[in-house]
């Protein structure tokens, strides 16, 4: 059965009331806000509550270097989750929403796969509870604040030229990623050079997955520099002085909203920033609220541990003020045969050669995450075309690695294949952590640069364009340069180049350009060709999908 087959079958015949899922972690129905029966966001005052509430353990859930299909950290962070509670603990997930670019791209869904999934699927990958549109909204909104700005007279004397708020739309869309705006004459506004990004490359998701609660939102949105005047000094959306109308266009986005997996463990699904273009994690709002419901909280961050795990330890764990107690890194037998060399379309046959020699990437990935001083597991994600010597192998690999590998069967057993993993982290959870950031904040901003790329990525150097030398010029100067690094950075490989796969060493980064992001407090480093708005493949997903006069979805995997 397909992913979808699976869900419907499962919503149509064992999924439980969102009210009865909450009861099991202690919510009553004042604690929610319901959309539908299975379908519930947590309400302010609860989440209020909650902030006070003890902290389970965490367990942050990563990967290595992914094939172009993802290598299914959510299937394995969703199954593990339902392990643990097969195995009687209280176990929360805390997943991110996904964005419909992938889904009618060639990525697919967030949700999931074969037995381990969350639902209602199609909900959850299409509207959901309406957070990208909120998102995506507010962003064009204050597009529109600022272009009237200019119309109705420009008091804040801001250079048309140097507007630096971009449109977005939660979709692939490349003929708008360069767009010339204000055309038509007086009274359709100043004509300019624009961009669009998608909704999940907006620092508006990374600030809304970033703050604490409202107020903070609020405080957050406030120092969003927009552009900079004709004398270069940055204008911010508080000097616009409409934070006020910006924040409240997400007052309800900023609520978690509640779903249940197949097995019925509750799971948090809230913001989505990708981990190549922006920080890759959930909202903290929703991991503090799953470390207050569980006592154990599951998350998982974007892509691959030199992205979203990177991230989550010297970006979000900062925020969060709680670092993961243990960290598992997915690993699939044919992502490493793929960074070993063999072509996407030789993936099923048996390689042991090609498995040894990509190894080397889930290698430094290990060796990357032990050095924040949290205890690691390697999930073996296992695919049927997996061979026994091919598994052994590569158990063999990780234990001289010095991390512990287990096989994760849940994409095709649910829970009951994720007991071993289970049993694993219960014991990773049990070791001390001694945590320790990767990198100082108070650092010049090269030497965080720098630190990343030769002790993340493997890198031998840093060279910047002439656009990046200049954005370091204006982070100095309005004293900017203590805020952590976000690395804009292909998904495919260590280096910026998605074809050097493995664990390539020496290579040089390319920096383009560096965005300052005041509002999530964090400076975006752009490397590489990497793009805020990806385009669609020559096959999009949308292609196979389809929708029956009854409302049945199919084709959405
Ligand atoms: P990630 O979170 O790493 O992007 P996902 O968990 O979303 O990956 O999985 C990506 C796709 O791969 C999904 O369609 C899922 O059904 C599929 N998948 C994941 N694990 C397996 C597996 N063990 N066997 C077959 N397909 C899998």
């Amino acid at each position: 059965m397909s992913d979808i087959e699976i869900a419907q079958k499962n919503e149509a015949e064992e999924m439980q009331p969102i009210v009865k899922v909450a009861a099991t972690v202690g919510l009553t129905e004042d604690d929610l806000e319901l959309y539908g029966k299975a379908k519930a966001k947590l309400s302010l005052p609860t989440l209020k509550r909650l902030q006070n509430q003890p902290q389970g353990k965490l367990v942050l859930v990563t990967s290595i270097n992914p094939t172009p299909a993802g290598e299914g950290k959510s299937t394995v962070t969703i199954g593990l989750g339902d392990a643990l509670r097969l195995r009687g603990k209280n176990a929360v997930i805390a997943l991110r929403e996904p964005s419909l670019g992938p889904v009618m791209g060639m990525k697919g869904g967030a949700t999931g796969g074969g037995y381990a999934q969350v639902v209602p699927m199609e909900d959850i990958n299409l509207h959901f509870t309406g957070d990208m549109h909120a998102l995506t909204t507010t962003v064009d909104t204050l597009a529109a604040l600022i272009d009237n700005h200019l119309q109705q007279g420009n008091a804040l004397n801001l250079d048309p030229r140097r507007i630096t708020w971009r449109r977005v739309l939660d979709i692939n869309d490349r003929s708008l990623r360069h767009v010339v705006l204000g055309l038509g004459g007086a009274t359709s506004g100043t004509p300019r050079e624009s961009e669009f990004d998608i909704t999940v490359a907006s620092e508006l998701m990374a600030v809304l997955c970033l703050a604490s609660d409202l107020a903070d939102l609020k405080a957050r949105i406030a120092k969003i520099v927009i552009g900079y005047t004709y004398d270069r000094q940055p204008v911010t959306v508080g000097d616009l002085q409409v934070t006020g109308a910006i924040a409240m266009l997400l007052k309800d986005a900023i609520k978690p909203n509640l779903v249940q997996t197949l097995a019925h463990t509750p799971t948090l699904i809230h913001g989505g920033p990708f981990a190549n273009i922006a920080h890759g994690c959930n909202s903290v709002i929703a991991t503090r609220a799953a470390l207050a419901l569980g006592d154990i909280a599951i998350t998982e961050a974007g892509f691959g541990a030199d992205l979203g795990g990177e991230k989550f330890m010297d970006i979000k764990t900062p925020v969060l003020g709680k670092h993961p107690d243990a960290v598992v890194i997915v690993a699939t037998v044919r992502a490493l045969k793929y960074n070993g060399g063999v072509k996407l379309a030789d993936l099923t046959a048996e390689n042991r050669e090609a498995l040894a020699t990509g190894f080397a990437n889930l290698r430094r990935h290990i060796a990357n995450m032990k050095r924040y001083g949290v205890p690691v597991v390697v999930a073996i994600n296992a695919f049927t075309s997996d061979t026994e010597a091919e598994l052994s192998d590569l158990k063999a690999l990780c234990e001289a690695s010095g991390a512990t590998a287990v096989e994760a069967d849940v994409w095709a057993r649910g829970g009951e294949g994720g007991l071993a993993l289970a049993d694993a982290v219960t014991a990773a959870l049990s070791q001390p952590a001694d945590f320790t950031p990767l990198y100082d904040p108070a650092a010049s901003v090269k030497d965080k640069i720098a630190t990343i790329v030769t002790q993340i990525y493997g890198g031998g150097g840093v060279v910047y364009d002439h656009k990046a030398d200049l954005a370091l010029r204006t982070i100095a100067k309005n004293g900017w340069a203590d805020l952590p690094i976000c690395m804009a950075k292909t998904q495919y490989s260590l280096s910026d180049d998605p074809k050097k796969l493995g664990a390539p060493t020496g290579f040089t980064i390319h920096v383009r350009d560096i965005v300052p992001r005041l509002g999530a407090g964090f400076l975006v480093v752009m490397t590489g060709d990497v793009l805020t708005m990806p385009g669609l493949p020559k096959h999009p997903a949308a292609l196979d999908m389809d929708v029956s006069a009854d409302g049945v979805i199919s084709g959405l995997f």
